[in-house]
């Protein structure tokens, strides 16, 4: 079964269904099926946020934060 990400323009959710054969999905928010379906995987927002992390971490090393107020270099 596939698992898609969709964006409800109902409720403005964003969740991930599987979806199996010709089922139409439903919101599971508001049971829209007013859905759209988004490309690729979904970016999980934790995952989102430490890949970020992540990447600061690494620019911090290279200096590319020398651009940066003290205050927000502590930051890091
Ligand atoms: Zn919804």
């Amino acid at each position: 079964m596939p698992l898609y990400s969709y964006h409800c323009t109902a409720c403005g959710q964003e969740f991930e269904l599987l979806v199996r054969g010709d089922d139409s999905p439903a919101c599971p928010h508001c049971h829209s099926a007013a859905l759209e379906r988004l490309p690729g995987a979904a970016a999980l927002p934790g995952k989102t946020r430490a890949a970020i992390a992540s990447a600061r971490r690494q620019a911090a090393r290279e200096g590319h934060f020398s651009h940066y107020s003290k205050a927000e270099k502590a930051k890091l």
